[in-house]
């Protein structure tokens, strides 16, 4: 069923008790061209553009719980293309392309607001690796402007300004950055995948992967052997779990990740702001709650739920930057299972085991990825290879010693 004004107009006419599912809910069949390991937003769009590019319509993606109920769902709902490398820039402005089409693409409203972002910086130093950054974007097509202390003060005046501590100089902005309604691009690529005949299984956990001569043939599940001819694991926080099943060790480390929404307050922040030294995020969502987060709570876990000293943490830069935020309730926290790679940049590649596919290493910034993520694996996939913009994001390069340490962090997972 198409969304558009007459099929609005036709179902307000008899009630809105005609709408159909907006996917179905098939059982699973015998076997599959292509079976996708994990129902988030990037194992969705993996299904949505293997059919709409590459006409691969013979796929299951496989999700162990609800579909959405993973990072796609819990993410802070940020998206812009402000990275400096090589390796990611183009790919991330490929992904903010795709966010500038996608409602069109998939007639669905995901809410794509292009509100803005505003890094903050509030020393020399900073302001000049951000000048830097800022440069690197502009090489690369991508927009970044660098505004001073009373430009940020003109758009966003609540600031603490007065912080002597940190004191705000200025701000690296890109305005084509923004929002998504995060669960909405979960339904939207759901939608457009089911619509070309991709079988979106809920509640069908992958407990096995089967390998003959070497060659993954299928997978066990809760409900049930399904055999593949290619298996793309997109499984995120779960990613070490799903690929041990196939003996294979990967460069990740899972770490839980915080967020918090308060309470509705009229429109008063209508771009996204972060805290240069106090890692802390800020946006106001369409019914009016602040979405915000910080730090990562910095040990190792599959829980999706975090602890109180990073409640604490991110509470504390939060008044710091935007005092007035001490007197707002704060409504909802939860947490996400963040796939920490060792150099902070993702992972979208074939595997030394034929047939097998990996998308992991998201770190905390996978949902802005997730058109291109979906696209590039598509690629990868159907083509048996890496397109140019993935072409970097390779599994082997940690031993071939080039990483994409975009925060110049090293090896260190819970630092990126
Ligand atoms: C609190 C928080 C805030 C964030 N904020 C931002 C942000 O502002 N901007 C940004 O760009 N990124 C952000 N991120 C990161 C982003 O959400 C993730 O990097 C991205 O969503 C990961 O990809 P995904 O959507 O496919 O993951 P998921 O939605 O987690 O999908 C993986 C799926 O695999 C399923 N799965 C796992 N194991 C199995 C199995 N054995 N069998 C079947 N299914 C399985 C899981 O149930 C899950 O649904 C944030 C994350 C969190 C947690």
């Amino acid at each position: 069923m198409s969304y558009n004004i007459f099929s609005l107009a036709r179902n307000a006419l008899s009630g809105h008790k005609n709408w159909q599912p907006a996917w179905r809910e098939p059982e699973p069949k015998a076997s599959y061209d292509v079976v996708i390991v994990g129902g988030g937003g990037h194992g969705l769009a993996t299904a949505y553009y293997l059919a709409k590019e590459h006409g691969i319509t013979n796929v299951a993606v496989l999700e162990k719980s609800w579909l959405g109920s993973g990072n796609i769902g819990r993410n802070t709902t940020i998206i812009r293309s402000n990275y400096m490398l090589e390796g990611n820039n183009p790919f991330y402005e490929w992904s903010m392309k795709l966010w500038e089409g996608l409602e069109q693409d998939f007639n669905f409203n995901a809410m794509v607001s292009q509100r803005g972002i505003m890094n903050l910086f509030h020393s020399d130093a900073q302001r000049d690796a951000f000048a830097r950054r800022g440069n690197a974007m502009r090489i690369h097509g991508v927009d970044a402007e660098l505004i001073d202390r009373e430009q940020v003060r003109e758009k966003v005046p609540f600031l603490s300004f007065d912080n002597a501590r940190f004191p705000i100089q200025g701000a690296l902005i890109q305005k084509r950055g923004g929002t998504v309604r995060h669960d909405a691009v979960a339904w939207g690529f759901a939608r457009g995948a089911d619509s070309r005949g991709v079988d979106i299984i809920q509640n069908c956990e992958v407990q096995g992967i089967k390998m003959e001569a070497g060659k993954v043939v299928g997978v066990e599940t809760s409900r049930g052997y399904i055999g593949c001819n290619k298996l793309a694991l997109c499984a995120a926080g779960n990613s070490s779990e799903v690929a041990a099943m196939a003996d294979m060790k990967l460069p990740l480390e899972s770490h839980v990740l915080q967020a918090f929404v308060s309470e509705g307050l009229k429109p008063y922040l209508d771009t996204v702001v972060t805290y240069g030294v106090g890692h802390f995020y800020v946006s106001q969502s369409d019914k009016g709650g602040l979405v915000f987060g910080g730090d990562i709570d910095g040990y190792n876990s599959y829980a999706r739920r975090g602890g109180l000293p990073t409640v604490e943490h991110v509470i504390e830069a939060g008044v710091s930057m935007i005092p007035g935020i001490s007197r707002v309730k704060i409504l909802r926290s939860w947490g996400g299972i963040m796939d920490m790679s060792m150099d902070g940049s993702p992972i979208i590649d074939k595997t030394h085991i034929d047939n097998m596919y990996l998308n992991c290493g998201w770190c905390y910034g996978g949902f802005k990825a997730t058109p291109a993520s979906g696209w590039c694996y598509a690629w990868t996939i159907a083509k048996d290879g890496a397109h140019e913009l993935n072409s970097q994001m390779r599994l082997d390069r940690f031993r071939r010693g080039y990483m994409m340490d975009e925060k110049g962090m090293g090896a260190q997972p819970n630092l990126h």
